[in-house]
Formats: C-alpha cells, sequence, structure tokens
C-alpha cells in the first residue's frame, strides 16, 4: 500500500551551506502523486506561477557536498537528508513546500524530521522497481554496485586514514523501524582538514558543532551517537539520494566510499537498466 503523512509540520532553521534560513512544510499528498517541491514565497512574492517540481533524478543539479535540485527556475539545496526520512519511513506522496533555498540542516541528522512523519496508509497499491540486471558504477576507489533483492537493503563501507573512523562497515535491511532506530539519528560529518577547502567554495557557511560533527587528526571533537556513525550517515546520504528514482526499489546495494555524485549517477544507471 501507499502512504502519506497524517498531519502536515513544519521545520525551519538554516542550512549548512548557505547559511540561510529556510522554512519547510512537510503536507499529505493524493496516491501516485509522489514527492514534490512547492515555492511557496517566490508565487506570491513575484506573482509567477512556478509548477511543483518533482523530487526525481531528472532535477538534480549538483552533487557537491549534497544534493541540489533545481527546475530551471528555483532550487533546492541539501534536500537529502529530509527526502531519506520520507523515503527510510516508506512515504511515498507528499508536498515540500519550502520558503527558501536550502533544507534546514537541523542536527546534522534526520531524527527531528523522522519524529514529526505520521505515516498514513493509503488505499492504492504501491510500486517498487524490479531490476533486471546489476547495476555497477565507479569512480576512483569509490564503487556501488546493486543486485536484485526481494528486499530493500543497503551494505555500506567508508575508510578514512583518521584515529577513532578509520575502516566502518555496516549492512541494514531498510524498514522504517530500521531507519528511525538505526539511521536517522547519524549526524553529517567534516574533517578540520577540509574546512577551509569547503568554505573558499562558498560551502559550509551555516556549519557548526550544533549540526555536525567535526573530525579533526585526533578524533572527532563533539561525542557520538553511535560508534560507527558516520557510515549510519552515508547509509542516510545514500537513502535520500535513492528516493530520487521516484518509487521504491528492491534491491541490494552494495557501496565502497560512495558520495553524492556516485550515488547520483547509480540512480541514473538504474533508470536506463530499466528502459
Ligand atoms: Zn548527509
Amino acid at each position: 500500500m501507499q502512504a502519506t503523512i497524517k498531519k502536515s509540520f513544519s521545520i525551519e532553521g538554516i542550512g549548512v551551506h548557505t547559511g540561510t534560513k529556510a522554512k519547510v512544510t512537510i503536507l499529505p499528498a493524493e496516491p501516485d502523486s509522489g514527492i514534490k517541491f512547492r515555492f511557496a514565497e517566490t508565487c506570491k512574492r513575484n506573482g509567477i506561477n512556478i509548477p511543483d517540481m518533482s523530487a526525481t533524478v531528472e532535477n538534480v543539479k549538483g552533487t557537491l557536498h549534497g544534493t541540489t535540485l533545481s527546475n530551471g527556475k528555483q532550487e533546492v539545496k541539501t534536500c537529502e537528508h529530509l527526502l531519506s526520512a520520507l523515503y527510510g519511513l516508506g512515504v511515498d506522496n507528499a508536498i515540500i513546500e519550502i520558503k527558501g533555498t536550502e533544507i534546514p540542516a537541523l542536527d546534522g541528522s534526520s531524527l527531528p524530521i523522522t519524529k514529526l512523519i505520521e505515516v498514513s496508509p493509503q488505499n492504492s497499491k504501491s510500486k517498487a522497481i524490479e531490476l533486471k540486471e546489476c547495476v555497477f558504477v565507479k569512480s576512483n576507489d569509490a564503487s556501488i554496485f546493486i543486485a536484485p533483492s526481494e528486499e530493500f537493503k543497503i551494505t555500506f563501507i567508508i575508510d578514512y586514514p583518521y584515529p577513532g573512523i578509520n575502516t566502518q562497515y555496516k549492512c541494514f535491511p531498510i524498514t522504517p523501524e530500521i531507519y528511525r532506530e538505526q539511521i536517522a539519528g547519524a549526524r553529517t560529518y567534516a574533517f578540520t582538514e577540509w574546512i577551509d577547502e569547503l568554505q573558499e567554495k562558498g560551502l559550509i557557511r551555516g556549519g557548526s558543532l550544533k549540526n555536525s560533527v567535526v573530525i579533526g587528526p585526533d578524533g572527532p571533537l563533539n561525542p557520538l551517537r553511535y560508534e560507527d556513525e558516520q557510515v549510519r550517515h552515508k547509509i542516510l546520504d545514500l537513502i535520500g539520494d535513492l528516493s530520487l528514482l521516484g518509487t521504491r526499489l528492491n534491491g541490494w546495494v552494495f557501496a565502497v566510499k560512495a558520495g553524492h555524485t556516485l550515488n547520483i549517477e547509480l540512480v541514473r544507471r538504474i533508470k536506463c537498466s530499466l528502459e
């Protein structure tokens, strides 16, 4: 069965990259409508009717330290944690009304959003992608492989040369219960040696220890929620990017050191493999 949300709710705060404020309201939507962004403020301010934008891979505009969607007129930055929460909890249909340009970072995880989502089943059959073949993508030492499976599962490996991080491995079947308990709380992270470069690129203007785990040469600067919080966050991000398939997925995903660019490449290749 498809699902939407029972009650509308809003989140507000600054985006991790732009440092600008946004208000986002998530509303229930009809069966088969999918996840769509609605640009409330721009419509009102300029009197221009900007159509809703589907949260699908065709609208991906950027993947640099976050996934940016755009319809050519309006863009939404860093949408992956919100989309991950909806997909992880099995919400097929919702409208995301945004006033601003970047989804609020909140605490750097999707936990505050999952606490607000009440899933409401709809009387319509759900659809899931059944893979015809395995799909493999790679870039340098990062790779992702997806094999047909009766359930949606993710195995992820990361490997950093830092104390307290090193190699982390996790494998989860992605169910709403596991998403809430094992994945949603994992926060985004940055290494202190990345910070100058990210700031030069105009990124992480809203980043702080309140919304990110910062990892220095001796390990994390803030207390961790899980011993292997970073690999769990990578799974959270991958779920958000896979949601851009626009439908549920049956498949077992094996990812090694993958990030948004490769995640999106995988989504595009899965779509091609179905044609
Ligand atoms: Zn993330």
